[in-house]
């Protein structure tokens, strides 16, 4: 039984062939990042927070913000912990965002494309999750990213929270890494050109296997298509695992899905980020 218990917590878990996958939780409240703790996430890989702006009018304040991540994060307690700006638009609106009417919403102003269009929200966001990050290992993670050029412009807005913290000398995570979300075919195409300017990586591949195929992500009768286990989409993050030059993560579905984590694996994945209650049939396939 112990034996068992120790197996139940295993974290790395290791592979046939020796090598080692991690396994980290994706989250978006206390109750889960509590899972994760009990489930023993080697940290958070993915802190969705759009649930701190689902339904509001009005943006929660930089104060809010900063609260409620870190009631959040709390249970981690030393561990890293990946926190993805908002990720608004196509599947995911929000009231208070004035997106413009489109007709195909997730090819159009989304993610980080809608976060530098409305770059105040972008900021107060920005430094809610550096004070949060404080006494924490936090780091920041941009969703949709196209073009080295994004990054940079988000570097800059970063930057400038950073100053305006330190100017009015309230407390925060300094320097904090920035990553960037894999989930667009022409990111991960010419992944190598992101390497100076990033600091991790994780593949969203839902929406990179809904981009590679041209397949809507929720339109079950397209599942047909062949989803993530797709040659294509696994050629990209065979790309991405090979290239980036910075750690590599799978944050999307497919990370605990026991048909294809070990496809992932064999890619070169060595971390997966998942909701916790999925690691028990991940140990168990790795084993
Ligand atoms: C993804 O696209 O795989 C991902 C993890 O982000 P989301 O599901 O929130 O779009
Ligand atoms: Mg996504």
């Amino acid at each position: 039984a112990a034996r068992d218990e120790a197996a139940s917590r295993s974290n790395p878990v290791r592979l046939a062939d020796g090598s080692d996958i991690t396994l980290w939780a994706n989250v978006a409240s206390r109750a889960e990042a509590e899972a994760a703790d009990r489930a023993n996430a080697a940290g958070i890989g993915l802190l969705r927070t759009e649930f701190l702006f689902l339904d509001r009018v009005l943006p929660p304040s930089e104060d809010e913000q900063c609260a409620m991540l870190r009631a959040i994060m709390a249970p981690m307690r030393g561990r890293p912990i990946v926190l993805r700006t908002l990720d608004a638009g196509a599947d995911k609106p929000m009231p208070f965002l004035p997106l413009a009417p489109e007709q195909n919403p997730a090819l159009g102003v989304r993610g980080l494309r809608a976060l530098l269009d409305n770059d105040a929200i972008f900021e107060t966001q920005l430094r809610a999750m550096l004070r949060a990050g404080v006494d924490h290992d936090a780091r920041i993670m941009l969703p949709m990213v196209t073009n080295p050029s994004e990054v940079t412009a988000a570097r800059a807005i970063l930057n400038h929270a950073h100053e305006a913290l330190a100017g009015a000398k309230t407390d925060h995570a300094w320097p904090v890494r920035l990553g960037i979300m894999i989930e667009v075919p022409a990111a991960a195409l010419v992944i190598a050109d992101f390497a100076d300017i990033i600091d991790f990586v994780s593949i969203g591949t839902n929406d990179l296997t809904q981009y590679t195929l041209a397949a809507d992500r929720n339109v079950p009768a397209l599942a047909g298509l062949g989803g993530t286990a797709h040659p294509s989409v696994l050629a990209l993050c065979r790309k991405v695992a090979a290239e980036a030059r910075v750690p590599v993560s799978v944050c999307g579905e497919a990370a605990g899905d026991p048909e294809i984590a070990p496809l992932l694996a064999s890619c070169g994945i060595r971390n997966l980020s998942t909701a916790p209650r999925s690691f028990a049939a991940i140990r168990k396939i790795f084993d």
